[in-house]
């Protein structure tokens, strides 16, 4: 049976590379940072190197790069940091974050722990139908107290892209003192995220959405940028993480992160031309529509509502033909509430159940799209004559 996988936005594998730069970490330069004879030396050069590698990515300092366990710590260690950094220079205000109705729910669960201890005030940006905010909500939602707009470079559901730079160049003119987090855990691996030329504070991802492992994620901190560590210990991470490194995940994402780099626009290029013929050869079957913008989108995320066909059942049924795809968020997988993403942008809650996101990689071919094509048609009319037995399908 055929093995296409098509749900890289949910995670990808190792890359051979990666796996083998951090090879040496696990039982031969297996030392612990923090100490200063030669088996810690070799771990924490694997660390200097690594943060080298991240910085070159983002075109920031070495030392503004902290690592974590993945985007979601980043995002929390961003928000609940400088939340809590601004409290302490004046308690009296509550600090108003801005953000938006499609975020990860590492964003929105965090934006919404701190209304709860009432140490911060948040607007939830609104978005079109196409899943873009608007620069004029986002100005209008500024007010004095405002400190952090935290916005999505690509949503992980839909792939829309964000005006990220103009946000960038709206805050730096005109509202310098505000900090301006991106989450570019869908962004990193096609567009450029170079912090300087997009006026970022913070950024966030991870590494198992850039073929790296699993376990690991760093945030972009500005220098400057006020941030109280959210985990209490030893003085790692220059002081904003406590813990013991884990040296061969740190490696393996410098090294991931090198190599999405050096491939970028290649790969971009190549994913855009497959899933401009998986978009214009889907949505030429009756009752499915694309979701998300038409250009403004990522090049690895094609997604779709199937008009009177459960995503579950369509997921079920490529998957026992071999494959992976899924039904909005992997996240929100388990649960069978409509997707937040959709209802923000104005999608029916009977629609939306028939969601389905297909995430392009570096294994994807162009074989793969017109077998995964053929196979959603054929999916797609079983399930609508309501009948589950895919047993006479044969390709
Ligand atoms: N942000 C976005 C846009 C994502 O797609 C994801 C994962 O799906 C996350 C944050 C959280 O990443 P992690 O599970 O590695 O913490």
């Amino acid at each position: 049976m055929k093995s296409i996988y098509l749900d890289y936005a949910a995670t990808t594998p190792v890359d051979p590379q990666v796996v083998k730069k951090m090879q040496p970490y696990f039982s031969d330069y297996f030392g612990n940072p923090s100490e200063i004879h030669k088996w810690g030396l070799k771990a924490s050069e694997g660390i200097k190197n690594a943060r080298t590698q991240i910085s070159k990515a983002l075109n920031c300092n070495p030392s503004e790069i902290t690592f974590t366990s993945c985007a979601t710590e980043s995002i929390n260690l961003a928000h609940k940091g400088l939340i809590e950094a601004v409290r302490n220079q004046d308690k009296k205000i509550i600090p108003h974050i801005i953000t938006t109705q499609i975020e990860h729910k590492a964003v929105l669960e965090t934006c919404k722990h701190l209304e709860k201890l009432n140490w911060a005030k948040v607007t939830y940006l609104p978005v079109d139908e196409f899943g873009l905010i608007s620069i004029n909500d986002l100005g209008k939602a500024i007010t004095k107290d405002t400190v952090l707009v935290s916005i999505m470079f690509v949503n992980n559901e839909v792939g829309s892209i964000q005006p990220i730079a103009e946000i960038g160049k709206l805050l730096k003119t005109k509202y310098p003192k505000i900090f301006f987090h991106a989450d570019a855990t869908q962004a990193l691996p096609y567009f450029d995220c170079d912090v300087n030329k997009l006026n970022i504070d913070l950024l966030s991802f991870t590494g198992h959405k850039i073929y790296a492992p699993k376990g690991i994620g760093a945030l972009f901190i500005k220098s400057g940028t006020p941030i109280i560590r959210q985990q209490d210990g030893g003085s790692q991470e220059n002081n904003l993480r406590a813990g013991t490194e884990s040296v061969p995940l740190i490696v393996g994402l410098g090294q991931a992160t090198e190599l999405i780099i050096k491939n970028r626009a290649k790969e971009s290029s190549r994913l855009k031309t497959l899933q401009k013929n998986l978009i214009s050869k889907l949505t030429e079957i009756p009752g499915i529509k694309l979701t998300g913008h038409p250009e403004k989108r990522a090049p690895h995320i094609a997604s779709f509502i199937v008009k009177d066909v459960e995503g579950e059942s369509m997921m079920l049924l490529l998957s026992d033909l071999g494959i992976a795809v899924s039904t909005g968020s992997a996240c929100n997988s388990q649960v069978l509430s409509s997707s937040h993403v959709l209802d923000a942008m104005g999608i029916a809650a009977e629609d939306s159940h028939g969601s389905l996101r297909l995430s392009l990689g570096k294994d994807t071919t162009k074989e793969d799209i017109e077998y995964t094509i053929k196979s959603i048609k054929k999916v797609v009319t079983t399930l609508r004559k309501m009948s589950p037995d895919l047993t006479g399908i044969e390709f």
